[in-house]
């Protein structure tokens, strides 16, 4: 039995790829991944309480791409969900207040007990920013936009924790992007399309994956079956650096524990999730997943509390100058590489959100077939037995004896809704 793919993780990248390569080129995919699950670091699963939890922290769908959007609404209704997010900091009188962030006139207003309009506010900004020519670090983009004082309450604590880094010493593309806002908007983000997966993302992951032509093998690592199965070609999503033995030295990255909790009580936080900026506090953030998945439980409901590390699971490659030099060293051999395919957040080492993967994923497919003649689908000559390919159980777990709670029915977006979207349909 050959494979015309071998691909290496079963998160948004490789998932997206095996997809493509099977239902538009009839190409066979065998996905390996060591995890015991598929979704990669966006998987989800229900707890003992029957609370579905995002077990490597809380992961929001949101995107600007209509094409990436349109892809992904053929795998799951969706629920909309603006994101918002508060952050627990001191006001001038040292009292603890929760203030929405990213900073906005509410935020001032609250903590300097004022009463600023959105044209008022634009002039204080101006009072407090310092004149910085061309920021180079996260700290210089912060401080010619908000001043000194705000950069201390909400930036400097909160990445010093979560890089274990100062700000000075960090590229200015971590902060560039966080917004300033003049207005009470309150939404963390503001992209056109915010939308959490109906029922999950794992349940859209098991529909990404339902082609017969692709076969899913968990609990192994690539290692284990590179010699013995056979295949044409690899996309490889892991860690770049770990494909060649770590030639050049390990990638760096910072990585987080995290640890939840399940309290019995209706609600927990203020807000679906409450960051911490200062240092006296171990931890970023909480967040609370039934504010997130719009689940309902009346007595019960589970949180995350996460606290940034140097070991562990890879999750943040460090934005400095001389990792990206690092990497590039990697990429150099990476791109020499014929038949293998680098795809996803650790095979390229960029911090990407889930649409961007998604949205890499399809363009490597697009390279793919666009470099060969398209192919006349493979058919497998004999199905896959068990003892080849270990499909296994792809349901999202649910604790023995206790029901999984209803995830209820409305706001929704059904596919139906979608295509009226991307027709240029109105949103309300
Ligand atoms: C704490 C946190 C919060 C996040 N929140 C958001 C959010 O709110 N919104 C958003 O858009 N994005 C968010 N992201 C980013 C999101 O997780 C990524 O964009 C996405 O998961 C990347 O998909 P991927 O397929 O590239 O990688 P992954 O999801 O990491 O998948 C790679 C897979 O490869 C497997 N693998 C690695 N090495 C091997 C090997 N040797 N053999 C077999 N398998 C291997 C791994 O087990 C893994 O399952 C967040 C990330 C983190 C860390």
């Amino acid at each position: 039995m050959q494979f015309d793919y071998l691909i290496v993780g079963a998160g948004f990248a490789g998932s997206v790829l095996a997809e493509r390569l099977a239902s538009q080129s009839g190409k066979t995919v065998l996905i390996v991944d060591k995890r015991s699950h598929i979704g990669g670091n966006a998987y989800d699963r229900y707890d003992s309480s029957g609370i579905l939890i995002h077990p490597y922290g809380p992961h929001i769908f949101h995107t600007n791409s209509d094409k990436i959007f349109g892809y992904l609404s053929q795998f799951t209704d969706w629920r909309a969900y603006e994101h918002r997010v508060l952050a627990s900091v001191k006001d001038k009188n040292d009292k603890p207040v929760h203030v929405p962030i990213p900073i906005n006139l509410t935020t001032i207003n609250t903590l300097y007990k004022l009463n600023l309009t959105p044209d008022q506010l634009e002039i204080w900004y101006r009072g407090r920013a310092e004149k910085i020519e061309h920021c180079r670090t996260s700290e210089e983009v912060v401080v010619s936009k908000v001043g000194r004082e705000l950069y201390e309450k909400f930036f400097r604590g909160y990445t010093r924790k979560q890089w274990d880094l100062d700000p000075s010493e960090l590229d200015a593309q971590v902060t560039a992007r966080i917004p300033t806002r003049t207005t009470d908007d309150d939404r963390y983000f503001n992209d056109t399309f915010q939308y959490m997966p109906l029922h999950g993302y794992t349940a859209m992951f098991e529909k990404i994956l339902a082609n017969p032509r692709v076969k899913v093998m968990l609990n192994t690592d690539y290692h284990e079956v590179k010699e013995t199965i056979r295949f044409r070609e690899m996309i490889f999503t892991g860690p770049v650096d770990e494909f060649f033995d770590y030639r050049f030295g390990k990638l760096p990255y910072r990585s987080l524990h995290f640890q939840h909790e399940t309290h019995d009580t209706e609600k927990f936080l203020a807000a679906p999730v409450v960051n911490f900026p200062s240092e006296d506090v171990p931890y970023t953030r909480i967040s609370e997943f039934k504010a997130l998945t719009g689940q309902e439980h009346p007595t019960k409901t589970s949180v995350v509390y996460e606290f940034p590390r140097s070991t562990g699971d890879p999750y943040y490659p460090i934005p400095k100058a001389d990792c990206t030099a690092l990497y590039n060293k990697y990429k150099e051999l990476a791109d020499g590489m014929p038949g293998v395919h680098f795809v996803g957040r650790l095979a390229t080492y960029k911090y990407y959100n889930m649409d961007q993967v998604v949205g890499q994923a399809l363009a490597t497919y697009d390279k793919i077939v666009g470099k060969r003649e398209q192919v006349a689908p493979v058919i497998l000559s004999a199905p896959l037995t068990e003892k080849d390919v270990l499909r296994n159980d792809l349901k999202i777990p649910v604790a023995p004896g206790r029901k999984s709670q209803p995830i209820p029915a409305q706001p929704v977006a059904t596919r139906a809704d979608v295509s009226f979207l991307l027709s240029g349909g109105n949103r309300q």
